[in-house]
């Protein structure tokens, strides 16, 4: 059996492994189980769940170490976590949280004390930007952001930076879909003396079907599972994941601490959803793709941000050194600005006016008044987050049915 679940892919993988009918009253999925608390097999069993609990002593391989509480864990969070790490290429552990916001937040903290420096692709998720530049500058934390895809100043920074402990990359950039290199990121990383820092991805945007960060020298991959991970716009919930068993041992009990465990019912839901995330990814970006190609000529868009029209070579490069597929998000620059994007998103009937991503419906927003509207006109021209930008994140419905949605959108711009 060893052997042969050793040339297991992942989609056989996803839906064999972690979990055990007979812990389940023979029931082909797993159960929910809600309790909060669990009852020991002994007052012996007790004492070493909680010497394992507490680092105090580590488990034999194929020891059953009694549950205990559950802000430490509960069998639906560990049947996911065992689910989802096939999916993602290296991984060997899994964390799950209760949002992706506090996936990033743990992992920052269980690596960040005051003094340190944390390195980081702008634009960024808007939640982990004001957590570094408002909350963790607080705390005696320096931040150092570094423009998203350009590749030898991230070099040199990551090179210079003093006392420098995690480097958080995002890639694609959120909306403009601009992408950093993450394997000469970890190798600037790596080529530092002394202690390397943690390289962390966020990796929401393309994973886990379509980019492997841990194949590409990142250490800790992490996202909000609420996009495609869960993939209906129905729960919010995150993910770290690691090769390295050890670097995730920290976060697991600050997670602990903090409680920012995923509860039962959801982590069942999310795990529901593991098997189809490939399928719903790959349908989403032959959809993307289809359409944004189709987009890219329309007389009244300058341009349409998708990773299969790139026009720069070094962004080319990026995206066949560590993309499969181009993904499902793209942004459409309209001609006339702010009134243009407006009118545009007024006049959709399918593709709905919302914030986030991934779901199986297509969500369209304005970025420069929603998810970026904080940014200083300094930022929105960096990031090049114009009046007329308009974010879409493309679903599984058939692809001519949206581009026909947008083109009569666009006739009424
Ligand atoms: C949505 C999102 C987050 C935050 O995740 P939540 O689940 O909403 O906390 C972080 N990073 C990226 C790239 C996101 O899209």
């Amino acid at each position: 059996m060893a052997d042969n679940k050793s040339v297991l892919r992942p989609p056989t993988e996803v839906l064999t492994r972690g979990f055990d009918p007979s812990l389940s009253v023979g029931s082909a999925r797993p159960a929910v189980f809600r309790s909060s608390t669990y009852v020991f097999s002994s007052p012996e069993a007790a004492e070493r769940a909680f010497d394992i609990m507490a680092g105090r002593a580590t488990p034999e391989p194929g020891e059953q170490v009694d549950l205990v509480y559950s802000r430490f864990n509960h069998p639906n969070a560990e049947i996911l976590e065992d689910q989802v790490v096939p999916l993602e290429a290296g991984a060997h552990a899994a964390l799950v949280f209760n949002s992706g916001m506090a996936a990033i937040m743990t992992a920052l903290f269980a690596f960040l004390k005051p003094g340190d420096t944390v390195a980081y692709t702008v634009p960024i998720y808007g939640g982990t930007q004001k957590l570094i530049e408002n909350f963790l500058a607080g705390w005696g934390v320096s931040g150092i952001a570094m423009r998203a895809g350009q590749t030898e100043q991230i070099d040199q920074a990551l090179r210079d930076a003093k006392n420098l402990r995690v480097v958080l990359i995002e890639t694609p950039a959120n909306p403009t879909i601009i992408m950093t290199d993450i394997r000469r990121a970890a190798d600037a990383a790596a080529s530092r003396g002394g202690e390397k820092p943690v390289v962390m991805v966020d990796n929401t945007m393309l994973g886990p079907a379509f980019q492997h960060p841990l194949q590409l020298g990142a250490d800790i991959v992490l996202y909000s599972a609420t996009k495609y991970l869960s993939g209906f716009s129905d729960l919010i919930g995150g993910f770290a994941l690691a090769s390295d068993r050890a670097l995730l041992a920290k976060m697991r009990s600050l997670r602990g601490l903090f409680g920012n465990i995923l509860q039962p019912d959801e982590c069942w839901m999310l795990d529901g959803r593991l098997p189809t995330v490939g399928l719903r990814m790959n349908r989403q970006s032959k959809n993307a793709q289809r359409i944004a190609e189709h987009l890219a000529a329309h007389p009244k868009i300058k341009k349409v941000l998708y990773p299969s029209l790139f026009d720069d070579s070094e962004q080319i490069r990026i995206r066949a050194a560590q993309c499969d597929f181009p993904g499902a998000m793209f942004s459409l620059e309209l001609r006339g600005g702010k009134k243009s994007a407006f009118e545009f998103l007024r006049n959709l009937q399918l593709a709905r006016n919302a914030v986030s991503l991934g779901g199986v419906e297509t969500l369209v927003c304005h970025p420069k008044t929603t998810t970026h509207s904080g940014f200083t006109e300094e930022q929105f021209a960096e990031a090049r987050v114009t009046d007329g930008l308009v974010r879409v994140s493309v679903g599984i419905e058939d692809w001519r049915d949206l581009l026909a949605d947008f083109e009569h959108a666009l006739e009424c711009v």
